[in-house]
């Protein structure tokens, strides 16, 4: 890899509803009406506005992305991603990966700089963070090489476990 995408992509714990970058990701499912975990978080972050807005789009198959407003939030942007909900199916690697494909494209078009992304599917979707961080790097990675407008790439994890996986995956990409 080289040293420009290494400095593209920060690896950090924290609450991703205050994060202050062009667009954050949400880990939505498919009705893109709310639910528990990150996407609750959101939408109690961003108030009522994003649920309204979210209601016009008609929901959202798995694996796709859809773009509003950040309303409250200091995001511009939210992009809302629909994980899979794993069962060990080879399927399930390829619609994870088509999250983070499909989410970096839509903040592409919208000419966007910088994007944080929780982990998805790794909740209640039951996603084992080991496998799921390195579809998610190597997704960025292989992002970043073809697009260069995209400025920085932030994977906001929640718990230190999670943490720890993606920053272990990180360094043995990376050798430090
Ligand atoms: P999914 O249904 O896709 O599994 P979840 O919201 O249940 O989504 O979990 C996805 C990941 O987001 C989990 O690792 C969870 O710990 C994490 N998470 C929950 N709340 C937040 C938050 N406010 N900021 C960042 N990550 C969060």
């Amino acid at each position: 890899m080289n040293n420009s995408i290494k400095e593209k992509i920060s690896i950090i714990q924290g609450d991703i509803t205050g994060m202050q970058v062009d667009a954050i990701v949400n880990a939505a499912n498919t009705s893109l009406l709310g639910g528990g975990g990150v996407d609750g978080a959101i939408h109690r972050a961003a108030g009522a506005g994003l649920l309204a807005e979210c209601r016009t789009l008609g929901g959202c198959p798995t694996g796709e992305a859809r773009i509003t407003k950040g309303y409250n939030l200091p995001a511009r942007y939210v992009i809302h991603t629909v994980g899979p909900v794993y069962r060990g199916r080879p399927q399930d690697a390829e619609l994870l990966r088509s999250c983070y494909q499909n989410s970096l494209a839509l903040a592409a078009q919208h000419g966007l700089a910088s994007i944080a992304f929780p982990a998805i599917s790794c909740g209640v979707y039951g996603y084992p963070v080991k496998e799921a961080c390195r579809i998610a790097i190597d997704t960025c990675i292989g992002f970043l090489e073809h697009y260069e407008n995209l400025s920085r790439i932030y994977f906001v994890l929640f718990g230190r476990p999670e943490l720890e996986i993606y920053q272990q995956y990180w360094r043995q990409l990376t050798g430090n």
